[in-house]
């Protein structure tokens, strides 16, 4: 059995990550107490490990960091990094991407999420990264109730649907965070178990 504390204060991703692992030997927690990591590298896998390494000098064991957003190819990949802050809230954040994306028409609205996961031990050194992405399309206006930040506004053309539309089982199966988690429950379950 082992315990992983993931480094973030977004209940969300704990909630996901939680739902991803299927293994009953790897459990997850969040970080406690004063948590507040200055994520100002210049890309997610830099601030992954910024977040990891600062999570592990408060909890002193593994921790797993967890960055991520939306890139936008029409907007050169933008809010990307800066997903999190691209607006105050998460009602004005959508408003602004589809006030930026009003005049783009559908073929040229392709956007991707991204999610960099790293695991540090208790000292800060890597053990493991992965990278997860899932491709789609930037809706015209949100749709859907579920999952949290972009996902009604983000079209997967596979299912028809926003990612908030989607079941939390299947966002759950086929999302960048997924996508990224699974290999690395892999790694933790040869290699720490
Ligand atoms: P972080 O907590 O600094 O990694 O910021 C991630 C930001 O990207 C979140 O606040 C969301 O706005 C966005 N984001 C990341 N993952 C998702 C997702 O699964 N669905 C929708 N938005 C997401």
């Amino acid at each position: 059995m082992i315990k992983i504390i993931i480094a973030t204060a977004n209940p969300h991703k704990l909630e996901e990550i939680r739902d991803i692992n299927k293994n009953p030997n790897i459990e997850f927690d969040v970080v406690k107490g004063d948590f507040n990591p200055v994520e100002n590298g210049v890309n997610f896998q830099e601030n992954a490990l910024i977040k990891a390494q600062e999570a592990a000098k408060i909890m002193k064991t593994y921790c797993l960091a967890d960055d991520s957003g939306l890139c936008v190819d029409a907007l050169e990949g933008r809010p990307g990094i800066h997903s999190a802050r691209y607006a105050k809230t998460q009602k004005e954040k959508i408003e602004k991407l589809l006030d930026e994306m009003k005049n783009v028409p559908y073929d040229y609205r392709s956007a991707h999420f991204v999610c960099s996961m790293v695991l540090v031990d208790a000292n800060g050194n890597v053990l493991n990264s992965e990278i997860g992405k899932i491709y789609g399309f930037i809706d015209d206006s949100p749709k859907g109730e579920n999952g949290f930040g972009y996902d009604p506004i983000f079209f997967i053309p596979e299912k028809d649907m926003t990612m908030a539309q989607l079941p939390n089982e299947v966002k759950n199966d086929i999302s960048h965070r997924a996508n990224a988690l699974k290999p690395m429950l892999k790694w933790i379950s040869s290699n720490l178990l």
